[in-house]
């Protein structure tokens, strides 16, 4: 029997079985002396980041040491899956400490989106959900989008203070993280891991100046994002990766659409109107009735009906139902994970499926 290794970085204990856990290094580096995990590996030789996902409990405690610092609080949310990938609590775990919230991906909204309402929408739902920010930020990590006007703010709002980077995973942390390291780098051996008393997994240290860094902290994950329910190859497909083209479809009641097979909306009653869905293009929608909407979906799940793939469907929950009184116009109807569907006129009652412990919820229209 082996004792335990630790990563020469990170202090993780190194394990060869799970990439996409903390420690993991492939089983020819276990051959190496001084043994660092893949992640380090990665920020040593190419000034790289890595996520790695902690669960809940441990991320929470990591969480906690911030607040015995004095720090800005960067939370990065995901604009398609706010609800997924807001940290809920942070206020409490990370004292008084200032956040920043920042809307990643806001190369997929459509351009007739308005950029201005969905930071007010932003701003609302993290208050509505018990946290005050200074300030809210979009931008695209992945197309440089954004970035720069941000990390101006940062400066301002730090006020020489170190900065805390927080996140679920698949907000795209690591994209953001490794964008601003090219956009400042210079001094490339400058980046390194340095943790907090009580935990194993180290922090990633950018310097910001001699006295001050920017901390990259590991990914929490949040058990109601879809993206723990679908295969790799189904969360490529549901992600949007190119702005979402609306698609329009005019419902008369007792009307269901299926997205793919992971999510169904029910028109239970209402006059005919539109439904305007914001899902990835590559998504499959299906229109059907609601009396055969059950037997489609029995019969055809994962083949008409898909995705979910195979290996979706092993591990996914059955759909819940949830039925929202649309009162007002302009209102969208939110999958957690998948998108929205925009109902332009009120007075409609909807029932919306999803796998169980995905959210959904309704919001003023973004558009
Ligand atoms: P992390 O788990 O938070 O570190 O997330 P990653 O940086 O690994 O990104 C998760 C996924 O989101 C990847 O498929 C990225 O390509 C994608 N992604 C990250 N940033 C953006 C962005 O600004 N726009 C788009 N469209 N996708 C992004």
């Amino acid at each position: 029997i082996m004792a335990d290794i630790q990563c020469q970085g990170c202090g993780a204990v190194i394990q060869t079985t799970n990439p996409e856990k903390a420690g993991y290094a492939p089983a020819s580096a276990l051959e190496r002396e001084d043994i660092i995990c893949k992640r380090c590996f990665r920020l040593k030789h190419y000034n790289e980041v890595q996520d790695v996902p902690y669960q809940d409990d441990d991320f929470l405690e990591m969480l906690n040491q911030i607040s015995e610092t004095d720090g800005l609080i960067i939370q990065l949310v995901d604009i398609f899956d706010f609800n997924g990938s807001f940290i809920s609590g942070l206020k409490r775990l990370t004292g008084n400490n200032p956040v920043v919230l920042v809307g990643n991906k806001m190369d997929v909204l459509p351009k007739s989106v308005n950029p201005g309402k969905v930071k007010h929408w932003l701003r609302r739902s993290a208050k509505e959900n018990g946290l005050d920010v200074e300030d809210v930020f979009l931008i695209s990590a992945e197309k440089n989008q954004g970035i720069e006007e941000l990390s101006q703010a940062i400066d301002r709002y730090r006020k020489g203070r170190d900065v805390y980077v927080v996140g679920t995973t698949n907000v795209g942390k690591s994209t953001f993280i490794n964008t601003l390291i090219s956009n400042t780098s210079g001094e490339k051996d400058a980046i390194t891991t340095s943790y907090f008393p009580g935990t194993t997994l180290g922090f990633i240290d950018i310097p910001l100046d001699e006295k001050s860094s920017l901390f990259d902290t590991p990914g929490v994950i949040h058990r109601h994002q879809m993206a723990h329910y679908v295969s790799d190859k189904d969360l490529k497909l549901i992600t949007p990766r190119k702005e979402v083209k609306p698609k329009v479809y005019q419902l008369n009641e007792g009307q269901t659409l299926y997205f793919g097979g992971l999510a169904r909306l029910d028109f239970s009653s209402g006059e005919r109107s539109s439904f305007v869905c914001y899902l990835s293009n590559e998504m499959n929608i299906h229109r059907t009735k609601m009396e055969k909407a059950e037997e489609l979906y029995n019969n055809h799940v994962g083949e008409l009906l898909s995705p979910p793939d195979e290996e979706s469907l092993a591990k996914l929950p059955p759909l819940k139902g949830h039925t929202l009184k649309v009162r007002e116009d302009k209102m969208d109807i939110v999958f957690s994970g998948l998108g929205w569907v925009t109902v332009p006129e009120g007075d409609v009652t909807v029932t919306a499926y999803v796998p169980e412990g995905v959210k959904v919820s309704l919001r003023e229209s973004l558009i």
